[in-house]
């Protein structure tokens, strides 16, 4: 039978997060999980209310009624991997590649120059910009950015926030050569294949919270060219074959969660990473630094864009997971 232990936190973050939430702080839980096979593993269960989820009180709850919803799942399929790991007690990064990460700038307009320079100089090439919260000043500090050349390309983020009226008025204050520097831009609107095919046409799009708006059977050309995938929130092995078979460029990232899913993502990132090399782009899992540090934190060894693999068996953490309080959701649901 199957048995399910809770353990809630809180993380707080040091900065509103882009366009999409308020610096409150958030809730979650770390889940153990025990199989019948007596394997132990370990995943992150993070809501985002903001994007349609249920609260952790209530997603916890469903679980004792063994209703699992789709982020329930992929914390127990990211566990089963945790658990494969530990029971073989292999490092879960061990004999993968590290994958490169973005540098992530929740706030650019209160991002200086001088913390641009140290991200380059860390050895960053790519970074990532939540935008969409003030439009007008934020088209001038991309125009800026690109314009003084921090010799990093640029992501944009917008979390759907825009009006295609208002994509087009942004991109017009970004002169042609400069746009080039723009890797990409995601989720510029709320997802309309016409009208997201025009924007592809002016700066390639990538596709993130619209995902599951994609009707894939119908889609004969897709109108964006990259894939995030966030191995938390969404089923990886159907949006990878997608990815694969439309031969787009892939780039994992956390979902802004606690340590242990920013492991997790991280781990997928590798793999990955092996087996797709041409696919993977730099991934959005340093997320960590967004939230004041915890009992995690000093596991979490980063060294420029990479993080380095956590020790211990698993996806690392193995002391600080023992020492935490655990309950025990009962009954325990079927899966
Ligand atoms: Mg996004």
């Amino acid at each position: 039978m199957l048995k399910v232990w809770a353990s809630k936190y809180k993380l707080h973050p040091l900065a509103a997060i882009g366009s999409l939430a308020e610096n409150a702080p958030r809730s979650g839980a770390l889940l153990k999980i025990k199989w019948s096979d007596e394997r132990v593993g370990y995943a992150d269960l993070f809501p985002w209310p903001e994007l349609g989820d249920a609260d952790i009180e209530t997603e916890l709850s469903r679980i004792r009624k063994s209703q699992l919803s789709l982020l329930v799942e992929q914390t127990f399929w990211l566990a089963r991997r945790d658990a494969e790991a530990r029971f073989a007690k292999r490092n879960a990064f061990e004999g993968l590649p590290r994958v490169k990460n973005h540098f992530l700038v929740t706030d650019p307009l209160r991002t200086t120059d001088m913390v641009l320079d140290q991200a380059k100089l860390a050895g960053f090439t790519t970074v990532k910009a939540k935008v969409g919260q003030s439009p007008a000043d934020e088209a001038r500090w991309v125009e800026r950015f690109l314009r003084i050349n921090h010799q990093m390309l640029l992501r944009l983020d917008f979390n759907s926030s825009l009006t295609p009226d208002q994509f087009h008025e942004f991109m017009t204050m970004i002169p042609g050569p400069a746009r080039a520097r723009i890797e990409f831009v995601e989720d510029p609107f709320p997802y309309d294949e016409g009208e997201w095919a025009k924007a592809n046409q002016v700066v390639p799009l990538a596709l993130d919270q619209e995902y599951a708006k994609v009707d894939w059977k119908t889609l004969k050309s897709a109108p964006f060219q990259v894939l995030v995938l966030k191995p938390a929130r969404q089923d990886l092995d159907k949006a990878l074959a997608q990815a694969v078979e439309r031969n787009m460029k892939i780039v994992v990232t956390s979902a802004l969660d606690h340590a242990v899913g920013i492991a997790h993502a991280c781990f997928v990132a590798g793999e990955l990473k092996k087996n797709f090399s041409t696919l993977v782009l730099d991934s959005g899992c340093l997320s960590n630094k967004i939230y004041r540090a915890n009992e995690f934190t000093p596991s979490m060894e980063i060294r420029g864009p990479y993080l380095l693999e956590v020790p211990g068996t698993g996806i690392g953490f193995d002391k600080v997971l023992e020492k935490l309080t655990w309950e025990q959701l009962a009954p325990a649901p079927k899966a």
